[in-house]
């Protein structure tokens, strides 16, 4: 596995490459990821895999600065796993030149766009950035986040003619779906984490018996798992699959939470 630090290192080397597989990432590496890229893997013949924690996504400073970082292990998964290229840029480098930036339009400040201000922009940016360095025809992301997924179809696909492949979330054996975020959990969070996991993986069975033209009222729920795992509660809420709309679904619909675990904030859906 190379890895490369500047861009410049890395226009070199991949200047030829037609069939490369882009896997972006925080670090952190877990089953999630590497998800992601064995599906690269299957599909191209480089897979470039890039670490680099983004300060613009980050609403909070502090958020940032307690973001898990451990680089030496995710070198040595990554080398395992026979990556043939890490990309390890510097903010300064990432930044340094100029950028179209992304304003989402009212019906996008939904989710996640509601509670954390500026994060999406920030994703776009860094997204935008990443992918005019690297200039995959393919990505992969993880269905974990969902709502970047979609956003990231919205703005950026067209723009780079690149195939979005999205890959189903991986979660462990007590149902919680991996993130670097879990290290920042104690035991007692996880086990609340996979009990919340396992009633939302209920409720939305549930639901699905029903007919496809409802509304649901989800904030007993909602007033419940708050009081029952002392929690706060952004948002629980059925949307619509392809529009993220709220109600009336026209395709598929997936149950989308966001919640405050010891002051760790936790996504997900189902
Ligand atoms: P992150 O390092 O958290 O920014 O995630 C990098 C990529 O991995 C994103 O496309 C995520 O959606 C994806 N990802 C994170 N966690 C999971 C998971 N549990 N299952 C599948 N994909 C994931």
């Amino acid at each position: 596995m190379k890895i490369i630090t500047s861009i410049f290192d890395l226009n070199k080397e991949i200047k030829n490459f037609k069939n490369v597989g882009f896997v972006p990432t925080m670090g952190g590496i877990h089953n999630g990821h590497i998800s992601l890229i064995k599906a690269s893997q299957k599909k191209n013949k480089e897979t470039i895999v890039s670490i680099f924690v983004n300060p613009t996504q980050f609403n909070k400073a502090s958020d940032f600065k307690k973001y898990p970082r451990d680089i030496k292990k995710d070198i040595l998964t990554l080398k395992k796993l026979k990556v043939n290229y890490l990309f390890l840029p510097t903010t300064k480098d990432i930044y340094k030149f100029k950028a179209r930036k992304f304003v989402l339009r009212k019906k996008d400040k939904i989710l996640c766009a509601k509670f954390r201000k500026g994060h999406f922009e920030g994703v776009l940016n860094v997204m935008n950035r990443l992918m005019s360095i690297v200039k995959s025809k393919d990505l992969f992301m993880g269905e974990k986040d969902y709502q970047q997924l979609q956003l990231i179809r919205r703005f950026l696909s067209k723009k780079f003619e690149v195939r979005i492949n999205a890959c189903p979330t991986i979660r462990t054996v007590d149902k919680i779906a991996l993130s670097t975020r879990n290290k920042l959990l104690n035991k007692k969070s996880l086990e609340k984490a996979s009990h919340i996991a396992k009633l939302l993986i209920k409720i939305k069975k549930r639901t699905k018996l029903r007919s496809s033209k409802f509304k649901v009222d989800l904030s007993d729920y909602k007033k419940e798992l708050e009081k029952k795992f002392n929690i706060k509660i952004d948002y629980l809420e059925f949307r619509d699959e392809k529009n993220l709309k709220l109600n009336n679904f026209k395709n598929k619909f997936r149950l989308f939470v966001a919640y405050n675990i010891n002051k760790i904030r936790l996504i997900d859906n189902f």
